[in-house]
């Protein structure tokens, strides 16, 4: 199958034309080979289909510029001799490699999905530094529904929430990311076959937030990954475990440095030991008790990061320690509500690029536990869910009246 940008000529004579962003190289032929094997191709397919084409056009549109292609001998021989060689590919159990180290990569529109460098460094292929993924950040967002009784349909392209038949909100479709339910919402069939053919994932949530499922469409072929992700996991993954932990440290550190008004200096010569002791560590047993050491010595100083009037006995957002299941107090309750919609974000990250998020590597695997994306949610956790936390508090947009107190318990 061929997508043809141009086709040109008159009666059964035809020329199909391709255009391209850049510049015609500077080479004899004026463009380079994989363009004229595109162009042939689709020649050849215009051939079967009853046309006389015997050249093709390239237009270049930065240089403005026009390169001729004939479809000779030569450039039809090379062209089969590649079709063949990408049938017997697309035949094979396996994937082929990843490029290596290629500049290519990084402008890949495949590089979220091929993962080149941590394909090959997993195959023992590459020994140079991965080089990080930048995902660029989607002008899709998610829609979370949580007015209870609504139901979320679909109108042409768009995503509607009605309430007792009256329309509450109507979003495009190439708007949204995700959509998340939460308590007694229905979503009409027709909506979710439309999100599995965009590859829009759906999360359902209990009333009060309990991440309970997922919907996606048919899973990830990317078998492979999956295979050495098990391996991985079955083998401990110490080495893995340990630079999310010091990533961890070292994103708690950097925000206690940019936000602590005072007692800094101490905290931070402890984390930044505690980081350098996690890429060191000899089992996991150490590895949890440097994590949980540090915890500590950042959450005693998360008060320090608080507005004044906050760190007053008392008040709203008054800090006695770390608690969770069930949180106790507005701060935690914060930090556990953010913590669960960061793991839920990267549970759908994991099963969007083929991971199984039940095969961690720090967190080990147990029942309905996804301890992959628990795993990656650690580094994060400081830069993007504390973070939060603290700027809602210290900029006064969540106040006493946000939270429920039943039984001496925030919610
Ligand atoms: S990221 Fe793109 S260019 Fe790099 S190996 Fe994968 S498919 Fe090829």
């Amino acid at each position: 199958m061929a997508k043809v940008d141009l086709l040109e000529g008159a009666g059964g004579l035809v020329r199909p034309i391709e255009r391209k962003r850049g510049t015609a190289p500077d080479n004899p032929e004026r463009s380079w080979e994989p363009e004229r094997v595109q162009l042939c191709g689709q020649g050849l397919l215009l051939r079967v289909a009853g046309y006389v084409c015997d050249e093709g056009l390239l237009v270049f549109a930065e240089s403005r510029e026009r390169v001729l292609v004939r479809f000779d001998d030569a450039l039809v021989d090379r062209t089969l001799c590649l079709l063949a060689e990408l049938r017997h590919t697309a035949g094979r159990d396996e994937p082929p490699a990843p490029l290596l180290d290629s500049p290519k990569c990084p402008r890949c529109s495949l590089v979220g999905i091929c993962l080149p460098d941590e394909t090959n460094a997993l195959a023992g292929r590459q020994e140079l530094p991965l080089r990080r993924l930048m995902p660029h950040d989607p002008s899709a967002r998610p829609v979370y529904v949580s007015e209870q009784g609504a139901v979320v349909g679909r109108d042409g392209g768009r995503l509607e929430i009605k309430r007792k038949g009256e329309l509450v909100a109507s979003v495009r479709l190439l708007d949204v990311s995700q959509l998340c339910i939460f308590g007694n919402v229905q979503v009409s069939t027709q909506l979710l076959r439309e999100l599995f053919v965009r590859e829009i994932p759906t999360c359902w949530f209990s009333y009060g937030g309990w991440f309970s499922g997922i919907a996606e469409g048919l899973p990830s072929k990317h078998v492979e990954l999956r295979r050495q992700q098990v391996i991985m996991s079955a083998q401990g993954g110490l080495d893995i475990a340990r630079r999310m932990v010091a990533g961890k440290i070292k994103n708690s550190r950097t925000l206690l440095r940019r936000n602590a008004r005072e007692g800094q200096p101490d905290a931070l010569r402890r984390l930044a030991t505690g980081a350098v002791a996690a890429l060191t560590a000899t089992s996991f047993g150490s590895l949890l008790g440097i994590e949980g050491a540090a915890a500590r010595t950042y959450f005693s100083m998360l008060p320090a990061m608080l507005r004044t009037e906050h760190q007053l006995p008392g008040a709203t957002f008054a800090w006695d320690g770390r608690n969770r299941r069930p949180p106790l107090d507005a701060i935690n309750c914060l930090l556990s509500y953010a913590y669960s919609l960061l793991v839920k974000e990267l549970t759908v990250t994991c099963l969007a690029v083929g991971f199984d998020p039940y095969f961690g590597f720090y967190q080990r695997p147990r029942f309905g536990r996804p301890a992959l994306a628990l795993d990656l949610a650690e580094e994060f956790r400081p830069l993007l869910a504390d973070s939060l936390v603290l700027n809602l508090i210290n900029n006064g947009e969540v106040g006493a009246a946000d939270f429920v107190v039943r039984a001496g318990v925030s919610a």
